[in-house]
């Protein structure tokens, strides 16, 4: 059985609206890859959940990304969200890094992501991409994520995270309607007097609730007198895009003399997909053409 979904829900007195995501087995897949120590886990799923629930609250056709470069302990760190929530996600990591006495059980952002970089990245099927770059001023992705949507794209957000073990889970409400839009004074304070009473009462969702509890129970709880109108589920699953030919056009990418190097060294070239460990195998004589071919793209950009 699938466990992994997304469900909107909206306040009916409210311009608020909700979306809960729960993931397993597509977290499952994700985690598995490699022995991640607990912080990264943690991350890789809430950057999980957070593509998937900002791709719903952004409606579009194609796909979401949002990544993370440092210099530190996570060099790199990426979640993706494709339409009908196909989902991928992986690590790079600083093993001995992240085993120093500072950082084995520190799930400090920042610390974590030292000098670090955070952005999403919208690509739709038809259209022109965005690319956002999120701050880093703040301990916890939930933080940065909330304060990137509240100020630079003026949607007031509230989000929380959380996992256990193999399951992993994000809240998210946010508002529809902004002080710009609102006809009057007194209907924008209004607004924001309701935005501040359910962002006080989301902060009441037990962790393990969030992860477990029966949607409609969840928000009864988490917001009681509150009408609400709940939607269907949308399933998720784990899906990689991975394919001989792509893993073909990123090994053109790399640096010629690199690649030369490695040809003389080696009769068969072997890559793993990052995301979903597909096994790519090259002779020598398939692709000492692009040695000679290819033009350097700086960009070399995960396949
Ligand atoms: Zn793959």
């Amino acid at each position: 059985m699938n466990n992994d979904f997304c469900q909107k829900f909206i306040f009916e007195d409210a311009d608020v609206r909700g979306e809960l995501v729960r993931l397993n087995t597509s977290y499952q897949e994700v985690i598995s890859k490699a022995s991640y120590p607990p912080p990264v886990k943690k991350l890789l799923g809430e950057l999980m959940c957070a593509s998937v629930l900002l791709s719903a609250t952004l409606k579009f056709d194609g796909s979401l990304t949002i990544h993370a470069r440092s210099n530190g302990a996570i060099p790199l760190l990426m979640a993706e969200c494709r339409s009908h929530q196909l989902v991928r996600a992986t690590a790079h990591i600083d093993e001995k890094s992240l085993q120093s006495p500072e950082l084995a059980n520190n799930h400090d952002l920042q610390a974590l992501l030292q000098d670090g970089k955070l952005a999403i990245h919208i690509q739709p099927k038809n259209g022109k991409q965005y690319q956002g770059v999120i701050p880093l001023e703040h301990s916890s992705l939930s933080a940065c994520l909330e304060d990137y949507f509240t100020h630079s794209e003026q949607s007031p957000t509230k989000l929380i995270f959380t996992s256990e073990g193999d399951y992993t889970s994000g809240l998210l409400i946010q508002a529809q309607h902004t002080s710009q839009h609102a006809a009057t004074h007194q209907e924008s304070g209004k607004s924001q007097s309701r935005w501040d009473h359910l962002t006080q009462l989301i902060q009441n969702a037990h962790p393990s609730e969030i992860l477990a509890l029966p949607i409609e129970r969840l928000l009864t709880r988490t917001f009681p007198s509150e009408s609400m109108r709940i939607f269907d589920k949308k399933a998720i699953s784990f899906d990689c895009t991975c394919t001989r030919e792509r893993t073909l056009s990123a090994l053109s990418a790399m640096d010629r003399s690199e690649l030369k190097s490695l040809l003389e060294k080696k009769s068969v070239i072997v890559v793993d997909c990052q995301f979903c460990s597909t096994r790519y195998k090259f002779a020598n004589t398939d692709i000492s053409h692009l040695v000679s071919e290819q033009t350097h793209d700086p960009s070399n950009r995960p396949h």
